[in-house]
């Protein structure tokens, strides 16, 4: 765990000139990758809430660098397996007030690291979305986009996704389109967006304390796909949850729209974004983004 530091901070905050040469640093590092290990599991509960956290509006979230690697595809394995059908997920109604839906606010600066659809991503075929899901990478801060440029061929060589990633910088990377269903929380791709966050569901309050330009960041994605999608800013619910014998789920309906944790929609495999995860703190923020505020 290596939480972002002021100077980290600062840097973030410099022009990005000496981006290509941590991008550089990166490609040279690529055999590293095997370290990563999104959403590991350690145990978690959901409630208890972070109280008494504040946030104030922080500086926008750095732009996008000028300019990104392009993530390279690998080509599809012959004879991979095709997930069996299942029933898709169903979603309850939403009896709280939904957010205000036009004009969207724009969605916060994002490098475009756009995933090959080939490995990465498939059609939604209409499906509404019901929910966004909350991730922690598992994964540390590295200085500038490294961290998110790593993070994106990861996820193609492991062929997963999300729909955006960010990191304690305030940096942010769009990876999958949201009309295209990513591959981020399994059963419950089809039906909901999914945001990694580079951090560990191990920190605890004191350490996303420090890191208020990435709930920044989250809270600002919040609001732009609630709005686009007519989400209440709330926590999600979710019932009727069956696992199979190789303890992936199978069925389960999220019965009340919002905000989810990964570990909600899969608690037997995935407890992040943590048990300290400030949700009061992001989701007050993104009530007040979505309702208009900068
Ligand atoms: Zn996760």
């Amino acid at each position: 765990m290596i939480p972002a530091s002021r100077a980290r901070l600062r840097r973030a905050l410099r022009p990005s000139g000496s981006l290509r040469v941590v991008l550089s640093r990166t490609l040279a590092t690529a055999a590293t990758l095997g370290a990563l290990a999104l959403g590991a599991a350690a145990c978690g509960r959901d409630e208890d809430p972070f109280a008494g956290f504040t946030t104030t509006p922080v500086a926008a979230p750095p732009p996008a660098p000028e300019s990104v690697p392009a993530v390279t595809p690998e080509p599809p394995r012959p004879g991979a397996r095709r997930r069996p059908r299942r029933p898709p997920p169903t979603a309850g109604v939403s009896p709280d007030p939904l957010p205000p839906q036009e004009p969207v606010p724009p969605a916060p600066d994002a490098a475009d690291q756009l995933l090959p659809e080939a490995c990465c991503s498939e059609s939604r075929r209409g499906r509404r979305i019901d929910a966004i899901v909350l991730h922690t990478t598992e994964s540390a801060d590295r200085p500038g986009f490294d961290e998110l440029a790593r993070l994106a061929r990861y996820l193609v060589r492991v062929r997963r996704s999300a729909h955006v990633a960010n990191d304690g910088e305030g940096y942010s990377s769009r990876m999958v389109a949201d009309d295209r269903r990513a591959y981020h929380a399994t059963y419950w791709n089809i039906s909901t967006l999914g945001l990694e966050q580079v951090g560990f569901g191990r920190f605890g309050a004191e350490d996303w304390r420090r890191r208020p330009v990435q709930l920044e960041s989250t809270a600002r994605w919040i609001a732009h796909w609630a709005r686009a999608n007519r989400i209440p800013i709330r926590r999600c619910e979710v019932e009727g949850l069956r696992y199979n014998r190789r303890r992936r789920v199978v069925a389960g309906a999220i019965v009340r729209r919002g905000i989810c944790s990964h570990a909600q929609l899969d608690p037997r495999n995935r407890s992040d974004p943590g048990r300290d995860y400030p949700w009061d703190a992001v989701l007050a923020r993104a009530r007040e983004v979505a309702a208009g505020a900068r």
